[in-house]
């Protein structure tokens, strides 16, 4: 309660400065020299002082209640993002494979194969893939690191005669 009053005091105080030079008007007013811009002015001065503390005193402000700051409310826990995300291109025809496994992981760079990207955008087997072509100067221009899930054409390649075949003119050409 005391410090209820305390600060009700202090209030008061308050408001006796805010008056003085609207005393002082009243006091020119009644000797008859008053200046109505100034009257105007220490009224619009006092508007918002009566609005926040007017309240503590029961005094119903007529309409500076208004004036009073409202409680900080607190707003929702997140700004709100506002930007969608970006349309991903997939660079490439779409099939109707799942999506990618869990944790996010995008699908492997050959197109129609569907698992999960491992190793530079391939999954285990077509990197293993990758490998080997790149080892035996096959690799197609294609195939590059990081590519985009689903947009590498995969390649047949040769079995048999025609593997061994493969194999030898690419060593030749890389000769
Ligand atoms: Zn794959």
């Amino acid at each position: 309660m005391s410090v209820d009053k305390a600060f009700r005091e202090m209030v008061r105080n308050e408001i006796e400065a805010q008056l003085k030079p609207l005393r002082e008007l009243v006091s020119r007013l009644e000797a008859g020299t008053s200046d109505l811009d100034r009257l105007r002015n220490v009224a619009e001065q006092l508007a918002p002082l009566a609005g926040a503390v007017g309240p503590l005193f029961g005094v119903s402000g007529g309409g500076g209640r208004a004036a009073a700051p409202a409680p900080a409310r607190r707003g929702p826990g997140r700004p709100a993002r506002s930007a969608a995300p970006a349309p991903v291109s997939t660079g490439g025809k779409k099939r109707g494979r799942k999506p990618a496994a869990e944790g996010g992981a995008r699908d492997c760079a050959i197109i129609g194969c569907g698992k999960p990207s491992r190793t530079k955008g391939y999954c285990a087997a077509h990197y293993q893939k990758l490998r080997m072509l790149e080892k035996t100067n096959r690799r197609p221009s294609a195939w590059v690191d990081y590519a985009e899930p689903n947009s590498v054409e995969d390649i047949k390649l040769p079995r048999g005669r025609a593997a061994a075949k493969a194999l030898a003119e690419a060593q030749k050409n890389a000769g």
